[in-house]
C-alpha cells in the first residue's frame, strides 16, 4: 500500500480521478434501441441548445427560419458562426472540441462533412462502447416520461435491453401542469378528475407505482421553478405531498429536486428558452424535516442557492446534494462550489452529473470535469499530509469512487 507523500500525491490523485468509472445520475440519454430518441453524432452535438442560445448571440437571422432549416444545415450555420467567425471559448463550444480530439479526429481540419464522415462510418454499437469508454462512465440514469406518447411507446413496445441505460421517472407534466395534463393520465387509463379527491389520489398513486415498476426506476425526479413552495394550496404541493412522497417511501426509491428552472423566458428560442431563478431553501428544509423517511436527491440552478443548499444538507441527512447544473457547469463555478462542497460536507455529496442530451457530451462533460475535480481534491488533500495525517493509495481510491458512484447507489439503497 502506497504512502502518500507531496510529491507523489498530485499523481496519484490524477489517476484515480482519471480512472475511476463514473455513475452518471442525470442525463437525457436514452438506449440505442429507442429508435429516433437515441441522439449521437456531430449534428445533434452542434445543435444542443446550449449552442443555439450562443449562435443568437451573434445571428441575426430569424428565429423561425433557422428553425424551419433541417438539422445539417442548423449545425452548418452554429458551427461557421460559433467555430470559424469566432474561436469556441465558451464551456459548451469547447465541449465540442474535446469531443472531436477524444474521438481522435484532426480539429483543424474544421471541416464539418469531414467531422460527419468519420463518425458515420463507426458501427453504432461499436460507436456506443467507444464513447462510454472515452467518457469512463459505467451507467447512465436516463429522464423517463411516460407523458411522451413518442417515449411511452419505446416502453410499451420494446422496453429497455442496455443495462447501463437506468431509469428515473420523470414528474414534470403531472407536478407543474396538472390542470392541463390529468387528462393524458385518464387517456393512460388512470380514474382521475381535474380535483384532487381521494378517489384522484389513490389513482395519481397507482400510476406511479405502475410505472416505477414497469421502467425499474431508481429515483422519481422532477425540475420546479425558483417560487416552488411547498406546503402550499397548488396542484403541485398537493400531489407532493399526498401522492408522490407516499410512492416514494413505500417503493423505496428517493425523490430528485432540480430547483431553479424559469421555463420559456424567450420562447422563440425552443429549448434554448428557459432560464434560472433563486429559489426559496426553506421549502427544502421544510421536506426534508416533515419527511424524515423520504430521500431528496437536490440539485439548484442558481449559484446563490449553492451556500443555504451545503449547509441545508449538514442539517438533514435525507438531503444528498448532487451536481453542478446546466448554467453552473462552467469551470471556475464548478471548481468553487466543488471546493465549498468539499469544505462543508466533506465527501459526502455527488460533485457532478452531466444533463448530457447526446451521447458525445459524456465525454466532454466528465473530461473537463475530472480535470477540474483532480485539483481541487489535490488541495484538499495537501492539506491533511501537512497536518501531518498519512494518506494511502487506498483510501484516495476509496474516496473518489464514493464520489463518482457508491455515495449515489449507498443513498439509493441498491447496488450498481
Ligand atoms: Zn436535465
Amino acid at each position: 500500500m502506497a504512502v502518500i507523500n507531496q510529491d507523489n500525491l498530485t499523481m496519484v490523485i490524477t489517476k484515480e480521478v482519471e480512472r475511476v468509472q463514473v455513475t452518471d445520475i442525470h442525463t437525457h440519454l436514452y438506449p440505442p434501441g429507442f429508435g429516433d430518441m437515441f441522439l449521437y453524432g456531430i449534428d445533434e452535438l452542434l445543435t444542443y441548445h446550449y449552442l443555439i442560445a450562443e449562435f443568437f448571440r451573434y445571428a441575426t437571422m430569424d428565429y423561425e427560419k433557422f428553425f424551419s432549416l433541417s438539422k445539417m444545415q442548423q449545425a452548418e450555420l452554429i458551427y461557421q458562426t460559433l467555430f470559424i467567425k469566432h474561436s469556441p471559448v465558451s464551456e459548451a463550444q469547447r465541449g465540442v472540441l474535446t469531443v472531436l480530439k477524444e474521438l481522435g479526429l484532426d480539429v483543424n481540419k474544421r471541416d464539418l462533412r469531414v467531422f460527419r464522415e468519420q463518425i458515420s462510418i463507426i458501427p453504432v454499437m461499436e460507436y456506443v462502447n467507444r464513447i462510454f469508454a472515452l467518457a469512463g462512465v459505467k451507467e447512465v440514469i436516463m429522464t423517463n416520461d411516460p407523458f411522451d406518447s413518442t417515449e411511452r411507446q419505446w416502453w410499451e413496445k420494446v422496453g429497455n435491453k442496455d443495462p447501463r441505460f437506468k431509469a428515473a421517472l420523470r414528474l414534470d407534466p403531472l407536478l407543474n401542469d396538472y390542470e392541463k395534463n390529468y387528462k393524458e393520465l385518464i387517456k393512460l387509463g388512470y380514474r382521475v378528475d381535474r380535483c384532487l379527491d381521494e378517489n384522484t389520489i389513490s389513482e395519481i398513486k397507482r400510476y406511479l407505482k405502475d410505472w416505477v415498476k414497469k421502467i425499474n426506476a431508481v429515483y422519481m425526479a422532477v425540475s420546479l421553478p425558483p417560487d416552488f413552495t411547498v406546503p402550499e394550496d397548488s396542484y403541485c404541493s398537493r400531489i407532493l405531498e399526498l401522492c408522490v412522497l407516499p410512492i416514494c417511501k413505500e417503493v423505496k426509491i428517493p425523490l430528485a429536486l432540480m430547483i431553479g428552472v424559469k421555463r420559456s423566458v424567450n420562447p422563440y428560442l425552443g429549448l434554448a428558452a428557459d432560464s434560472l431563478g433563486k429559489a426559496d431553501i426553506r421549502s427544502i428544509e421544510y421536506l426534508c424535516r416533515t419527511y424524515p423517511e423520504n430521500k431528496f436527491l437536490v440539485t439548484m440552478l442558481s449559484k446563490e442557492n449553492q451556500h443555504e443548499l451545503v449547509v441545508t444538507a449538514r442539517k438533514f441527512r435525507n438531503l444528498m446534494v448532487f451536481g453542478c447544473w446546466w448554467f453552473l457547469n462552467n469551470p471556475d463555478m464548478v471548481k468553487e462550489i466543488t471546493s465549498m462542497r468539499l469544505d462543508t460536507l466533506g465527501l459526502s455529496f455527488i460533485p457532478q452529473h452531466s444533463d448530457a442530451r447526446v451521447l458525445e457530451h459524456l465525454i466532454y462533460k466528465w473530461v473537463h470535469f475530472r480535470k477540474i475535480i483532480a485539483g481541487v481534491l489535490t488541495k484538499k488533500y495537501q492539506l491533511l499530509l501537512e497536518n501531518g495525517w498519512r494518506v494511502t493509495e487506498e483510501e484516495i481510491k476509496r474516496d473518489i469512487e464514493d464520489l463518482f458512484s457508491n455515495n449515489f447507489w449507498n443513498f439509493v439503497g441498491r447496488n450498481s
